[in-house]
């Protein structure tokens, strides 16, 4: 069964990595959201697919979702001495990466081929696609009237400005990652991770051809909204500020017309009677994947719930 993922940052990385215990390598490719990538002191920096690689190479640290378990911090600690920027947290193993990777970006090479290059140094056996190999940004537009890059929203002030719109800046032109459209054609399934619905789903589908191509397949969506709230992240804040009651029926609304299938926590029961009128098969279930057991047991029922579908 062959299974593209769509993922960004921490919460499409705990998914897939209890998929890619399941799968065999060769059928579960990830298509991972680029446009949180941004340049910081001179690097060019891939939050979200930092975080699947390190994920998926047993890499990542647990306690933040980002980031290496065990970095150190003397890098960021000079880059304060010396009043530099500061707020955007790098260890010091992360560095390593940042730094190959914009050598190798400022050598002509495509992010896609970096990627895949160091999923082999990180021995990981699946496909990680960056959405494209162009430069998205997203952006966002504040109410009281400013344009932020998303780390800057995202990051430096802590997701408080309230949000008016989003914008994917690039995507238009963009054209998808080499291997990106072939791996969405070979799929019997989509899935789309629960990631940010707003600010990790949605920049994959506006680039060009994706979404077309996506709305062709069976798609899954599992829920990132658990009774109302995030685990992480400003995704429920979104919904709220855009006049929309965040709920895992709100989620599954948002992807009405694409997906047919809704995976959503056992906490939000009561909405299934809802979530059942827009979709073809709903399931409520433990959606919570606080460790290695639990995303691994999350990704077995996707996979079970696709193949009801
Ligand atoms: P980001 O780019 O790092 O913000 O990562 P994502 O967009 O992939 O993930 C953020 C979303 O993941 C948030 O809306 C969280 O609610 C959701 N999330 C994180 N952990 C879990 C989990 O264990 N289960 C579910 N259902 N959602 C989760």
């Amino acid at each position: 069964m062959k299974i593209v993922a769509l993922a960004g940052g921490v919460g499409g990385a705990k998914l897939v990595d209890g998929l890619a215990k399941l799968l065999p390598p060769e059928d579960l490719s990830i298509i991972v959201n680029t446009g949180d990538d941004f340049d910081h002191l001179g690097l060019r920096i891939c939050p979200d697919l930092d975080t699947v690689c390190y994920t998926l190479a047993g890499l990542s640290n647990p306690e933040t979702g980002w980031g290496r378990s065990g970095d150190t911090w003397n890098c960021l600690a000079a880059i304060r001495e010396l009043a530099g920027p500061d707020w955007f947290h790098l260890g010091d193993g992360d560095v390593g990466t940042h730094l190959v990777r914009t050598f190798r970006l400022g050598h002509g090479e495509p992010l896609s081929a970096i990627v895949s290059s160091f999923c082999v140094s990180w021995g990981i056996q699946v496909k990680v696609l960056p959405m494209t190999d162009e430069r998205v940004s997203t952006q966002i537009l504040t109410q009281d009237g400013n344009q932020l890059d998303f780390q800057e929203y995202f990051v430096r002030l802590l997701c408080q400005p309230a949000v008016k719109a989003i914008i994917f800046d690039g995507a238009d032109s963009a054209e998808p990652a080499p291997g990106v459209l072939e791996a969405i054609d070979l799929a019997d399934f989509i899935i789309f991770c629960p990631s940010n619905p707003w600010v990790s789903i949605n920049p994959i589908l506006s680039i060009p051809g994706i979404r077309e191509r996506v709305i062709k397949k069976k798609v899954v969506a599992i829920s990132p909204i658990i009774g109302g709230k995030t685990i992480k992240g400003p995704a429920a804040k979104m919904y709220q500020e855009f006049g929309i009651t965040p709920s895992a029926l709100a989620v599954a609304r948002h992807y009405e017309g694409i997906i047919e299938g809704f995976i959503f926590d056992i906490t939000d029961h009561d909405l299934k009677v809802d979530i059942e009128r827009l979709v073809k098969k709903a399931c409520a279930t433990n959606t919570i994947m606080l460790d290695s057991d639990s995303r691994k047991k999350l990704a077995q029922e996707v996979l079970k719930f696709c193949l009801e579908l």
